[in-house]
């Protein structure tokens, strides 16, 4: 794609922009009065959200109250629906939300980052403890999620608005929280799982394999496969291999920074597969490779994709999808392959991601597309049928 000169202006005038803030610190809340209710989505049972009302309980000194807007829906919720692996029922969930403060306690001062927080600004909350900044922020390999404090993942408790599916919220003293007012709304519902992608790539260079000139396969155009392409977009990377077997994605794939699409179902069995990596390459193996599906043998296959001294960043089992049969000779060995696993984030990535976000916003990338449907919060259990129905990309609550 050329970019002409108007593109260009146009790129650093949003840069530019993005570095001043353009909307003055807001420092009240405009939406009116404060109701004395709010609404929560509580799975009471399998597949099963009830909206229930709760008052809202009285701001305490450390707390914010915030009026949510929307809040992404996970994996984790989806698995959490159909399961309840870890027994939460009942529990409100939605850890991907944003919104806007309404009211703070008078000791809240500050945000995570160390930015100012007022009444009216937005905010997300994170899964990662604050309590030490010294390994949260600076260890990659470290303390990468956290428990006391999250959202939209434990069990109902006497507050009840714990969770981003609802309509207001506690973040309560000690959270972690970020000021993002400078992000639109659905950027700011991408948060969290762009963290978790920056956090891979973070994980990628430690290697010392990924460069510029690096030529990168990803395997999987889900969610997490299209954000990797757009993540190393913005890093410069120019030779991306995008390997999925649904067309429509792969098209996605390519407007977000592939220069190079692979359907897998065109090949019968892994040796031609592994050709066809190499085709689009233009007769190279990859010097890296991301493995973002959940499936097993992906994992297998993605070896045959590698040059020999290359590397792998394996990130696609959030959850446990079972065991892979690889060959340690020749997968890895033989190949001398660099592989890292990644698992969710650390809180400097948390703060990587609203960076990353502007820069994909600023250059064009369709990054917000990657939000294919919104439901109300009424309609949360269609929300999740969607999910699970795997049709769209990334299912979002979003209020009105
Ligand atoms: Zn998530």
């Amino acid at each position: 794609m050329a970019v002409n000169e108007k593109d260009i202006e146009a790129i650093v005038r949003s840069v530019l922009d993005g570095m001043k803030g353009t909307s003055p610190a807001p420092s009240s809340y405009s939406g009116g009065e404060i109701p004395k209710t709010a609404h929560v989505a509580m799975l009471t049972e399998l597949k099963h959200f009830e909206i229930k009302e709760y008052p809202i309980p009285e701001v305490g000194d450390d707390d914010i109250l915030v009026k949510v807007e929307g809040c992404g829906v996970c994996g984790t919720d989806a698995h959490e629906y159909k399961n309840d692996p870890f027994g939460l029922i009942p529990v409100v969930l939605g850890h991907e939300g944003t919104g806007e403060i309404i009211k703070m306690g008078k000791n809240v001062k500050k945000d995570s980052a160390g930015k100012d927080l007022n009444v009216g600004d937005k905010v997300v909350t994170c899964m990662i403890f604050k309590d030490d900044p010294d390994i949260t922020m600076f260890d990659l390999n470290k303390q990468n999620v956290g428990g006391a404090d999250v959202y939209g993942l434990l069990p109902d408790d006497d507050i009840h608005l714990n969770g981003w599916f609802s309509d207001y919220m506690i973040i309560r003293g000690g959270s972690t929280v970020f000021n993002v007012s400078d992000l639109d709304l659905d950027s700011r519902i991408l948060i969290e799982p762009c963290a978790v992608l920056v956090h891979a790539v973070e994980r990628a260079k430690t290697t010392g394999i990924l460069r510029f000139n690096s030529r990168v396969a990803v395997q999987g155009c889900g969610p997490i496969g299209l954000i990797c392409i757009a993540i190393l977009k913005t890093m410069g990377l120019v030779n991306i291999v995008a390997v999925d077997g649904n067309e429509q994605r792969l098209n996605f794939a390519k407007r977000l920074g592939a220069s190079e699409t692979v359907n897998f179902t065109e090949f019968k069995g892994i040796e031609a597969l592994a050709e066809g990596v190499k085709n689009a390459f233009g007769g190279h193996l990859a010097d890296f490779a991301f493995q973002c599906t959940g499936n097993p043998h992906a994992h297998s296959n993605i070896y045959k994709f590698i040059r020999n001294g290359g590397g792998l960043c394996e990130l696609g089992f959030f959850i446990n999808g079972g065991d892979a049969v690889i060959n340690p000779h020749f997968d890895m060995c033989s190949k001398e392959i660099t592989l890292v696993g990644s698992w969710v984030y650390t809180l400097r990535d948390y703060a990587t991601t609203f960076d990353f976000l502007k820069s994909a916003n600023a250059m064009g990338l369709p990054i917000k597309e990657l939000i294919t449907h919104k439901f109300p919060l009424e309609d949360i259990n269609e929300a999740l049928e969607t999910n699970l129905a795997m049709t769209g990309l990334k299912i979002a609550i979003v209020n009105r």
